[in-house]
């Protein structure tokens, strides 16, 4: 197949694509237009958590779709109770509003934190989040990211989300006022460039939290549903947040996301939060199948082991190429360069023949590695190799 530019110029120029189109996935490999496979180390963000076409998806997908698509979120539906029932036995949460994406379970998480204000703090509306985050492309999300540039990018933002640091307890503590209503934060920073929360610091957030009545917010969009090795990242650090939002590996990659809250901050009014699609059977069918394959014996070990294997390989990289360290959280990791050329590693890395390698480079300096969760010791062997390879074509 030729690749069409004239058909690719009537899709809105968002991002810079290569010229390359994608027609079928299996597992971590993709293909492309001319026939060449990719291994893929990107598997849309972080979206598919078992990788491409997986069996369980197609499965759920035929089964509902000939069964029920969408009766209308205004009435119960079979597949949306059992993820919910899931969830909520899986994690301190009691509740679960389903939404289409990220940026919508964020935006729920915001609109609730400010309606138990409200009820509960006076009409306390501020959330504390931190610089570099990243929660979403919506107004309310940008305005609560912590990205450059974001705070003048379609101005003027939705006010109401001062930024703290991560790590730095004291920067959190400083902006607390009687109009606070909550902390928001990810256990991991994805698109920051994969820096993790420490312990500490998730400890001190829960207990500051508790000290002034604030609600504390984990969004989990890119580390839940197994991502970092346990179900849920909070889990590692033994806190339990109020609120929590899923997004990403939940689908499996179609779109669907969640809110998660306590019973006692699920304050909803009847009429307050909704939308056309938001628990449809067709998309929480599937997020059940991703459920029940995370949690079937073994496969949360499988994930810890490849995250060992991934970290081990890429210090193995380091100690050769000089590199300044890896770092990151079960199958979210990065690997830290020694100078700005992660994006012409990428470039290199997908252009390499006869099959390519896709990675991502969320800062120069940064290559960040997010593969499917059942990636096979052997693909992350092979990654690791052909990482080398690229390396070794791209200083020379
Ligand atoms: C990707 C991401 C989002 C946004 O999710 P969308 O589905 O793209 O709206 C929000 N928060 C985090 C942490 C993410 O990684």
């Amino acid at each position: 197949m030729e690749f069409d530019r004239a058909g690719a110029d009537a899709l809105m120029d968002i991002v810079a694509r290569p010229e390359v189109v994608f027609v079928r996935g299996e597992g971590s490999w993709l293909e492309d237009h001319a026939g060449k496979r990719y291994l893929d180390f990107i598997q849309g963000w972080a979206v598919n958590s078992l990788g491409h076409c997986p069996p369980q998806l197609r499965r759920a997908l035929e089964t509902q779709a000939g069964t029920l698509i969408n009766p209308s979120p205004a009435f119960y539906n079979q597949p949306a109770i059992e993820l919910a029932k899931r969830i909520t036995g899986a994690s301190c949460f009691d509740r679960v509003f389903f939404a289409n994406s990220g940026a919508e379970a964020n935006e729920g998480a915001i609109k609730l934190a400010r309606k138990w204000g409200q009820l509960n703090r006076n009409g306390a509306y501020k959330i504390i989040t931190l610089d570099h985050s990243f929660h979403g492309r919506t107004l309310a999300t940008m305005s609560a990211s912590g990205k450059a540039g974001w705070d003048t990018l379609f101005a003027p933002q939705v006010p109401g989300f001062p930024k703290a640091t991560l790590n730095d307890l004291d920067s959190v503590r400083a902006l607390i006022d009687a109009d606070t209503v909550a902390i928001m934060l990810e256990p991991v920073q994805g698109e920051g460039g994969v820096i993790p929360a420490t312990t500490e610091f998730m400890q001190g957030l829960r207990a500051l939290a508790d000290e002034h009545n604030l609600l504390l917010i984990v969004d989990e969009v890119q580390t839940g549903f197994g991502r970092t090795g346990t179900l849920f990242a909070y889990q590692h650090s033994g806190v339990e947040p109020d609120i929590m939002t899923l997004g990403k590996g939940i689908g499996g990659g179609v779109p669907l996301a969640a809110l998660c809250a306590r019973e006692a901050v699920s304050c909803f009014a009847h009429g307050d939060q909704g939308g056309t699609y938001n628990g449809n059977p067709l998309m929480t069918a599937v997020g059940v199948a991703v459920f029940d394959t995370l949690m079937a014996d073994g496969f949360l070990q499988g994930v810890q082991e490849r995250a060992k294997q991934l970290s081990e390989g890429l210090l193995a990289l380091c100690e050769k190429w000089g590199f300044k360290g890896e770092r990151g959280a079960g199958l979210l990791r990065a690997l830290v360069l020694d100078r700005d050329d992660g994006p012409a590693i990428v470039k290199a890395a997908l252009e390499s023949s006869p099959e390519g390698l896709l990675l991502n480079a969320p800062r120069p300096n940064l290559l960040r590695f997010m593969p499917a969760l059942n990636v096979t010791q052997d693909e992350v062997a092979l990654m690791l190799t052909r990482l080398d390879e690229v390396i070794a074509r791209v200083r020379s």
